[in-house]
Protein backbone atom coordinates (compact mmCIF):
# COMPACT_ATOMS: atom_id res chain seq x y z
CA UNK A 1 0.00 0.00 0.00
CA UNK A 2 3.15 2.25 -0.95
CA UNK A 3 0.76 5.03 -2.58
CA UNK A 4 -1.24 5.64 0.19
CA UNK A 5 1.29 6.15 2.73
CA UNK A 6 3.21 8.64 0.27
CA UNK A 7 0.14 10.59 -0.21
CA UNK A 8 -0.75 10.90 3.37
CA UNK A 9 2.69 11.13 4.73
CA UNK A 10 3.02 14.51 2.02
CA UNK A 11 -0.33 15.74 2.93
CA UNK A 12 0.87 15.97 6.31
CA UNK A 13 4.44 17.77 5.31
CA UNK A 14 2.26 20.29 3.93
CA UNK A 15 -0.25 20.96 6.94
CA UNK A 16 -2.96 19.45 4.53
CA UNK A 17 -5.92 17.83 5.61
CA UNK A 18 -7.73 17.18 2.93
CA UNK A 19 -6.56 15.00 0.71
CA UNK A 20 -7.78 16.02 -3.06
CA UNK A 21 -10.07 14.56 -5.37
CA UNK A 22 -7.07 12.77 -7.29
CA UNK A 23 -5.14 11.75 -4.03
CA UNK A 24 -8.25 10.25 -2.74
CA UNK A 25 -9.38 8.26 -5.99
CA UNK A 26 -5.31 7.26 -6.28
CA UNK A 27 -5.83 5.46 -2.41
CA UNK A 28 -9.31 4.21 -3.53
CA UNK A 29 -7.54 2.61 -6.32
CA UNK A 30 -4.85 0.97 -4.66
CA UNK A 31 -7.38 -0.19 -2.18
CA UNK A 32 -9.70 -1.90 -4.81
CA UNK A 33 -12.33 0.46 -4.76
CA UNK A 34 -13.60 1.33 -8.63
CA UNK A 35 -12.25 4.79 -9.76
CA UNK A 36 -13.35 6.69 -13.12
CA UNK A 37 -9.83 7.45 -15.20
CA UNK A 38 -8.27 10.89 -14.07
CA UNK A 39 -5.71 12.86 -15.28
CA UNK A 40 -4.47 16.37 -13.48
CA UNK A 41 -4.18 19.01 -15.87
CA UNK A 42 -2.23 22.13 -15.42
CA UNK A 43 -3.75 23.93 -18.50
CA UNK A 44 -6.36 23.93 -20.94
CA UNK A 45 -3.78 22.59 -23.32
CA UNK A 46 -2.89 19.75 -21.28
CA UNK A 47 -6.99 18.95 -20.22
CA UNK A 48 -7.71 18.56 -24.01
CA UNK A 49 -4.71 16.21 -24.59
CA UNK A 50 -5.63 13.94 -21.51
CA UNK A 51 -9.51 14.37 -22.87
CA UNK A 52 -8.25 12.22 -25.76
CA UNK A 53 -6.59 10.25 -24.50
CA UNK A 54 -9.77 9.18 -21.68
CA UNK A 55 -11.98 9.40 -24.84
CA UNK A 56 -15.51 11.58 -24.92
CA UNK A 57 -17.91 12.71 -22.73
CA UNK A 58 -15.00 14.14 -20.83
CA UNK A 59 -15.99 15.58 -17.17
CA UNK A 60 -13.35 18.47 -15.50
CA UNK A 61 -13.43 19.30 -11.87
CA UNK A 62 -11.58 22.14 -9.87
CA UNK A 63 -8.89 20.66 -7.82
CA UNK A 64 -7.86 23.07 -5.01
CA UNK A 65 -6.87 22.48 -1.26
CA UNK A 66 -9.27 25.34 -0.35
CA UNK A 67 -12.18 24.24 -2.13
CA UNK A 68 -14.51 21.21 -0.41
CA UNK A 69 -17.46 21.13 -2.40
CA UNK A 70 -16.55 21.32 -5.80
CA UNK A 71 -20.30 21.97 -7.22
CA UNK A 72 -20.79 25.11 -4.96
CA UNK A 73 -18.06 26.38 -6.20
CA UNK A 74 -19.20 25.90 -10.27
CA UNK A 75 -16.47 23.89 -10.58
CA UNK A 76 -17.54 20.46 -11.79
CA UNK A 77 -18.71 20.56 -15.43
CA UNK A 78 -20.17 17.24 -16.73
CA UNK A 79 -20.53 15.94 -20.39
CA UNK A 80 -17.62 17.90 -22.35
CA UNK A 81 -17.99 16.30 -26.15
CA UNK A 82 -15.51 18.36 -27.86
CA UNK A 83 -12.00 19.05 -27.07
CA UNK A 84 -13.46 22.89 -27.62
CA UNK A 85 -15.71 22.25 -25.14
CA UNK A 86 -12.93 21.04 -22.70
CA UNK A 87 -10.57 24.45 -23.22
CA UNK A 88 -13.74 26.50 -22.47
CA UNK A 89 -14.63 24.48 -19.63
CA UNK A 90 -11.29 24.44 -18.09
CA UNK A 91 -11.23 28.49 -18.64
CA UNK A 92 -14.74 28.79 -16.98
CA UNK A 93 -13.90 26.22 -14.15
CA UNK A 94 -10.80 28.55 -13.31
CA UNK A 95 -13.13 31.91 -13.54
CA UNK A 96 -15.91 30.33 -11.36
CA UNK A 97 -13.35 29.21 -8.50
CA UNK A 98 -11.62 32.50 -8.69
CA UNK A 99 -14.69 34.38 -8.05
CA UNK A 100 -16.13 31.78 -5.58
CA UNK A 101 -12.66 32.42 -3.40
CA UNK A 102 -10.15 34.93 -4.88
CA UNK A 103 -6.97 33.37 -2.35
CA UNK A 104 -8.13 29.91 -3.34
CA UNK A 105 -4.89 27.75 -4.81
CA UNK A 106 -5.34 26.05 -7.67
CA UNK A 107 -3.84 23.14 -8.29
CA UNK A 108 -4.93 22.07 -11.55
CA UNK A 109 -8.57 20.68 -13.09
CA UNK A 110 -8.97 17.07 -12.85
CA UNK A 111 -10.21 15.59 -16.25
CA UNK A 112 -11.86 12.90 -16.25
CA UNK A 113 -13.74 10.16 -17.30
CA UNK A 114 -17.78 10.40 -17.39
CA UNK A 115 -19.54 7.60 -16.20
CA UNK A 116 -22.99 6.38 -17.50
CA UNK A 117 -25.90 7.66 -15.18
CA UNK A 118 -27.26 5.15 -12.50
CA UNK A 119 -28.65 5.08 -9.00
CA UNK A 120 -25.91 7.34 -7.04
CA UNK A 121 -25.00 5.67 -3.55
CA UNK A 122 -23.07 6.92 -0.53
CA UNK A 123 -20.15 5.12 1.25
CA UNK A 124 -18.87 6.68 4.26
CA UNK A 125 -16.77 6.78 7.13
CA UNK A 126 -16.20 8.60 10.25
CA UNK A 127 -14.01 8.31 13.14
CA UNK A 128 -16.26 8.38 15.89
CA UNK A 129 -14.92 9.56 19.42
CA UNK A 130 -16.38 6.59 21.17
CA UNK A 131 -16.60 3.74 18.56
CA UNK A 132 -13.59 4.33 16.73
CA UNK A 133 -13.79 3.79 12.72
CA UNK A 134 -17.40 3.57 11.62
CA UNK A 135 -18.91 2.89 8.32
CA UNK A 136 -21.87 4.64 6.93
CA UNK A 137 -23.76 2.90 3.65
CA UNK A 138 -26.69 5.03 1.72
CA UNK A 139 -28.30 6.22 -1.27
CA UNK A 140 -27.34 9.42 -2.70
CA UNK A 141 -29.16 12.79 -2.52
CA UNK A 142 -32.59 13.38 -1.16
CA UNK A 143 -32.13 9.73 0.66
CA UNK A 144 -29.61 10.70 2.96
CA UNK A 145 -30.14 14.00 3.46
CA UNK A 146 -33.66 14.29 3.88
CA UNK A 147 -34.47 11.01 4.93
CA UNK A 148 -31.53 9.73 6.82
CA UNK A 149 -31.84 6.57 5.37
CA UNK A 150 -28.62 5.16 6.02
CA UNK A 151 -26.64 2.24 7.82
CA UNK A 152 -24.16 2.28 10.50
CA UNK A 153 -21.29 0.11 11.56
CA UNK A 154 -18.45 -0.04 13.48
CA UNK A 155 -15.49 -1.14 11.83
CA UNK A 156 -13.93 -3.36 10.86
CA UNK A 157 -16.88 -5.27 9.00
CA UNK A 158 -17.40 -8.24 7.15
CA UNK A 159 -19.05 -9.40 3.93
CA UNK A 160 -22.10 -10.32 6.02
CA UNK A 161 -22.51 -6.64 7.54
CA UNK A 162 -21.86 -4.87 4.57
CA UNK A 163 -24.31 -7.11 2.91
CA UNK A 164 -27.16 -6.24 6.09
CA UNK A 165 -25.98 -2.34 5.18
CA UNK A 166 -27.36 -1.96 2.33
CA UNK A 167 -30.23 -4.67 2.06
CA UNK A 168 -31.93 -3.14 5.26
CA UNK A 169 -32.01 0.20 3.61
CA UNK A 170 -35.78 1.39 3.61
CA UNK A 171 -34.51 2.73 -0.33
CA UNK A 172 -33.16 -1.54 -0.69
CA UNK A 173 -36.13 -1.82 -3.15
CA UNK A 174 -34.53 1.08 -5.50
CA UNK A 175 -31.31 -1.15 -5.56
CA UNK A 176 -33.05 -4.46 -6.14
CA UNK A 177 -34.70 -3.60 -9.39
CA UNK A 178 -38.01 -1.48 -10.38
CA UNK A 179 -39.98 -0.73 -13.23
CA UNK A 180 -37.73 -0.72 -16.08
CA UNK A 181 -34.33 -0.41 -13.99
CA UNK A 182 -32.48 -3.18 -13.11
CA UNK A 183 -31.10 -4.67 -10.13
CA UNK A 184 -27.53 -2.82 -8.99
CA UNK A 185 -24.79 -5.64 -8.38
CA UNK A 186 -25.15 -5.95 -4.44
CA UNK A 187 -21.40 -7.83 -4.54
CA UNK A 188 -19.83 -4.83 -5.79
CA UNK A 189 -21.35 -2.53 -3.57
CA UNK A 190 -20.18 -4.98 -0.94
CA UNK A 191 -17.13 -5.65 -1.93
CA UNK A 192 -16.68 -1.22 -2.05
CA UNK A 193 -17.81 -1.30 1.79
CA UNK A 194 -15.39 -4.19 2.33
CA UNK A 195 -12.32 -2.07 0.59
CA UNK A 196 -13.17 0.97 2.66
CA UNK A 197 -13.25 -0.72 6.25
CA UNK A 198 -9.54 -2.04 5.46
CA UNK A 199 -8.49 0.78 4.24
CA UNK A 200 -9.95 2.95 7.65
CA UNK A 201 -8.50 0.56 10.02
CA UNK A 202 -4.88 0.61 8.24
CA UNK A 203 -5.13 4.06 8.14
CA UNK A 204 -6.07 5.20 11.51
CA UNK A 205 -5.65 8.80 10.88
CA UNK A 206 -8.40 8.78 8.27
CA UNK A 207 -10.50 11.27 9.93
CA UNK A 208 -13.61 11.43 7.32
CA UNK A 209 -13.64 9.39 4.16
CA UNK A 210 -16.65 10.10 1.35
CA UNK A 211 -17.06 8.22 -1.78
CA UNK A 212 -19.70 10.79 -2.80
CA UNK A 213 -21.83 9.10 -5.65
CA UNK A 214 -20.77 5.78 -6.39
CA UNK A 215 -22.82 4.55 -9.47
CA UNK A 216 -24.58 1.18 -9.22
CA UNK A 217 -24.53 -0.50 -12.12
CA UNK A 218 -26.33 -4.09 -13.24
CA UNK A 219 -22.65 -5.26 -12.93
CA UNK A 220 -20.18 -3.23 -11.13
CA UNK A 221 -20.14 -0.27 -9.52
CA UNK A 222 -17.72 3.27 -10.07
CA UNK A 223 -16.87 5.47 -7.97
CA UNK A 224 -17.11 9.43 -9.26
CA UNK A 225 -16.30 11.35 -5.75
CA UNK A 226 -13.79 10.65 -3.06
CA UNK A 227 -12.78 13.02 -0.56
CA UNK A 228 -10.64 12.05 2.79
CA UNK A 229 -9.82 13.78 5.49
CA UNK A 230 -7.04 13.24 8.03
CA UNK A 231 -6.85 14.15 11.00
P1 LIG B 1 -18.85 17.84 -5.22
O1 LIG B 1 -17.49 18.24 -4.70
O2 LIG B 1 -19.72 19.02 -5.40
O3 LIG B 1 -19.47 16.76 -4.37
P2 LIG B 1 -18.78 15.84 -7.39
O4 LIG B 1 -17.47 15.41 -7.90
O5 LIG B 1 -19.50 14.89 -6.49
O6 LIG B 1 -18.60 17.28 -6.69
O7 LIG B 1 -19.69 16.19 -8.65
C1 LIG B 1 -21.03 16.60 -8.52
C2 LIG B 1 -21.98 15.61 -9.21
O8 LIG B 1 -21.63 15.47 -10.58
C3 LIG B 1 -21.90 14.19 -8.64
O9 LIG B 1 -22.76 14.04 -7.53
C4 LIG B 1 -22.33 13.33 -9.83
O10 LIG B 1 -23.75 13.28 -9.95
C5 LIG B 1 -21.79 14.12 -11.02
N1 LIG B 1 -20.47 13.61 -11.43
C6 LIG B 1 -19.28 13.97 -10.94
N2 LIG B 1 -18.27 13.34 -11.54
C7 LIG B 1 -18.82 12.54 -12.47
C8 LIG B 1 -18.30 11.62 -13.44
N3 LIG B 1 -16.99 11.42 -13.58
N4 LIG B 1 -19.18 10.96 -14.23
C9 LIG B 1 -20.51 11.16 -14.10
N5 LIG B 1 -21.07 12.01 -13.21
C10 LIG B 1 -20.24 12.70 -12.41
MG1 LIG C 1 -19.54 14.66 -4.44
Amino acid sequence: MNQTTKIINQAKKENRTALLENEAKTICAEYGIPVNKFQLAKNEKEAAAYADQIGYPIVLKIVSPDIIHKSDAGGVMLNLKTPQEVVSAFKKIIENATKYKPDAEIVGVLVQEMAPQSTEVIVGAVKDPQFGQTIMFGLGGIFVELLKDVNFRVAPITAEDAKEMITQLKAYPLLNGYRNTPPADINALVAILCSTSHLIMNHPEIKELDLNPVMAYPKGAKTVDARIILE
